[in-house]
Parts: structure tokens; sequence; C-alpha cells
């Protein structure tokens, strides 16, 4: 690089660093503010009521499910059998905008728009005037009183529609389909994608109560028995933590410093802009040109040193020497080492919220996402992370946590099917 490489990387490592008892803390601070915010006490946390209660998985029937909240819209068939078991028939994707093409993202475009073009791509899987249910996962700041049908509160990520916020969702694509005549099609049920994710989870293994997402962004819900249904907590808002000087950098160069603070310690839209920063202090340089976190993680990924070294240069777009590349991979490790025993932290929080007098039981964690799913040894990272937060003096880690974390893939789509069956009956 030109220069000696200034850092010890285990100085910065050390930040990133969780030891059980720092988990432990994270745990209980995390249920103290879930029950806060289930209170309706002050708490960065939130407990947005689904109104969804969780499927047994002996629901049956053909459903369509619409999934609405990233830059694609996807809209499948699919075929619950019972029996824990279901089959996607067809699954037509959009992109929300073609570059010269169109781009339903804009202020410019107006609701009918958006949702004629969303309506097109529902018949296209429903294959005509089907009479049949359909289920929406819809990954927008919603109110909602009842499962069937929510109002946006506002927009997020790109999106900038107008005559949207303030709008029922499900009245918009019901006035849609009617348009294209398409009225035999029902919207029956709109829920977020963490809800949808744990509804397909459920359905599929039956005990599972925690769904987590960790991709771009990351969120987590659970099922509250005490209201028999899924509780959207917004996870990513959580505040109750320490953060080190590289997280607080990377804050600060945000739309919204001080907002969503776990999100920006965990998900993947974040984590490159981290280690990048950490780049610059380790090379003691500005620098530094910016890092996505699918590269980060194929520089830990990378099959030998040399590999690594080459992804390295690359990224850095200079020659990276020898000496420098284990302790950049351990850097880049760390980092995401610290987003697995976070999230499982988290979860452990939950777990001590349902099963306050301990002897929890037997459950998988339901997660999906880019980001976790594509960690190495990440789900196992996550389990350790539970142990670690049961950890007591005389007891083996393991011991009492009968709980594993298992993934979801389609969960936004299958969970909005296995949503529209259980509010359709
Ligand atoms: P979204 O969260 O937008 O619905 P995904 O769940 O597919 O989408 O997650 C995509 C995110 O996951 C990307 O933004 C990226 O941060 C992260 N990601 C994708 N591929 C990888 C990878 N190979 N390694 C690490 N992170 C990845
Ligand atoms: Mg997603």
């Amino acid at each position: 690089m030109g220069r000696k490489a200034s850092g010890n990387w285990m100085n910065i490592a050390q930040h990133f660093y969780w030891s059980d008892e720092q988990l432990q803390y994270f745990a209980a601070s995390f249920r103290q503010q879930l029950e806060a915010a289930e209170a309706g006490d002050p708490s960065s946390l939130s407990a947005l009521p689904s109104y969804m209660d969780l499927p047994d998985g002996s629901e049956k029937g053909t459903y369509l499910a619409l999934d609405f909240g990233g830059t694609n819209v996807r809209a499948s068939r699919i075929r619950l059998l019972g029996g824990h078991c279901f089959i996607i028939d067809k699954i037509v994707s959009h992109p929300l905008r073609k570059e010269g093409e169109y781009d339903y993202t804009t202020k410019e475009t107006r609701a009918e728009e958006l949702f004629d073009f969303i309506a097109a791509t529902v018949e296209e899987a429903a294959g005509g005037n089907v009479d049949c249910a359909l289920g929406h996962t819809f990954s927008y700041e919603v109110s909602q009183s009842d499962c069937h049908d929510a109002r946006l509160v506002q927009w997020s990520k790109e999106m900038a529609v107008a005559g949207v916020e303030g709008n029922w969702i499900n009245q918009l694509l019901k006035e849609a389909l009617r348009r294209r005549g398409l009225d035999r099609i029902r919207p029956a049920a709109l829920i977020n994608d963490t809800t949808a994710v744990l509804m397909a989870a459920a359905y599929q293994y039956r005990h599972t109560h925690i769904g987590v997402i960790c991709g771009t962004g990351f969120n987590i819900c659970y099922y509250e028995p005490e209201k028999s249904m899924v509780i959207n907590l917004e996870a990513g808002d959580f505040d109750g933590m320490p953060r080190n000087q590289w997280d607080e950098r990377v804050d600060e160069a945000t739309r919204f410093p001080g907002h969503h603070m776990l999100e920006k310690m965990v998900s993947g839209a974040y984590l490159g802009s981290i280690y990048r920063e950490t780049l610059k202090t380790y090379f003691d340089t500005d620098d530094i040109p910016p890092c996505t976190t699918p590269e980060m993680n194929r520089i830990v990924t990378a099959g030998n040193p040399d590999d690594a070294r080459l992804r390295l240069s690359r990224l850095l777009n200079r020659i990276v020497a020898p000496a420098d590349v284990e302790p950049l991979r351990n850097l880049a490790g760390t980092i995401l080492v610290r987003t697995a025993q976070l999230s499982g932290a988290a979860c452990y929080g939950i777990l001590q919220h349902l099963y306050p007098k301990g002897h929890i039981s037997r459950q998988s964690i339901a997660i999906e996402g880019g980001l976790l799913s594509h960690i190495r040894g990440g789900l196992l990272m996550f389990d350790d992370a539970l142990y670690g937060c049961a950890a007591r003096r005389g007891h083996s880690r393991q011991q009492g946590i009968p709980v594993e974390a298992a993934l979801v893939y389609d969960g936004p789509s299958v969970g909005a099917a296995i949503a529209a069956a259980v509010a359709d009956s």
C-alpha cells in the first residue's frame, strides 16, 4: 500500500468482538425494551400488531401471493398441500424500474399506474380471473387494525409514488384488479416481510415463534401468545447497545444519523462501509475506495490467501502486502461475526420474554436474507450466540437451549399465501 500498515488489526477487531457477558447484557436490554414497547412505554423497539395468527401446517388450497417491498414486484401461485408441504406453481417477477423503459417508483407516478402494473403482474401468475384469495407481503410502514388491509403511513427505500400514503393498500390493489377484469381475485391479507418469513417457517417446521430478516435491512418478529398474533418489533431501530468509533462514523454519513442503530451495525446495507472505515484506520489513510458487503464477504470466503490478496488488491486498487492479507481477512470476519452474534442475542432476549421461567421449548428460529445466509458459518455462530447468552457458571453452553436457526427460502411469497389461507378461513 506504499506505506507500512500502522494498525495492529487486533486493536480494531477487539471492538467488534462480543463476549458472552456482553451478549447477555445485550439480550437483557433487548428483552427489557421489547416489554416496554408492548406496555406502550418509551422504547427504541416497536410492538406492531400483525393481527395474524400462526398456521398449524394443515392449511390447504391454492392461493395467490404478492411480494412488494423491494426492487421487484413478485407474484406467485402457490398450492398449500396441508401436512406442512407446499408447491410453488408459478412465480413472476418484474423490476419496478427498467432503465430507459419505465419507472414506477417516482413521485410523478400516479397510484393507479403503480397498482395497474402490480395487477398485471398478479394476472400473469394467476393465469386469468380465478376465484382465489391473495396474500400481500407489503414491506413499508403501515398502520392496520385487522389482517385484511393496512394504510401506508410513509414510503421508504426509493419509493415516492404520489397518492398512496394514507391510503388502504389492498383497497388500491382491489380497484386495480377490478380495472383489469380480475374481480374474482380477493386480496385477503396484508403482512410485512418478517411476518411472512415466520408464517412460512411455522407452516413447514411448526415449532417456530421467531422470524429474522438479515439482508439489506434487518428486522425481527415473534409470536406473542398473550395476543395470539405475530408482533413486528422493527428490531433495526434498537439502540440499547454500545457502538464503536467505526459504527459512529458510518452512522454520521447516513441520511438519518442516530436512527436505525442496530440495523446500521448488522445489515448488508452498512457492513461494507464499516469495513471501509476500519481499513482507513488500519492503513491510516482516508484514501480507501467504497466497499460492498458481498465484496467484503468474498475476501473472507476466498479459497486461499493468494485469492484473498488478489481480491483485496482489486478492492483497494493497490497491491496489498502478503503480511496484511490475514489481518484484513480477520478484520472483515469479525465484522461479519458480530452480525450473527447480535442477531442471535436479540433472539435470546425474545426467548427470555417468552419463557420467563426458563425451560425454553424445542424450536427453530426462522432466518431469511442475503447476508446471514451468505456469512460462512453464519447460522452456527447465530446458535452459538444463543448458547453464549444462556451460559452460566456451572452449566454447559447448550444446556436448556433446544433452539436452532433454520433458513427459510421464498419466505415473503410463501408466507403471503399462508397468510391468505389463515385470513380467509
Ligand atoms: P433484501 O434484503 O433487499 O430483500 P436479500 O435478502 O436478497 O434482499 O439481501 C440482499 C443483501 O444481502 C445485499 O444487499 C447484500 O448486502 C447482502 N448479500 C448479498 N449477497 C451477499 C454475499 N455473497 N455475501 C454477503 N452479503 C451478501
Ligand atoms: Mg427481502
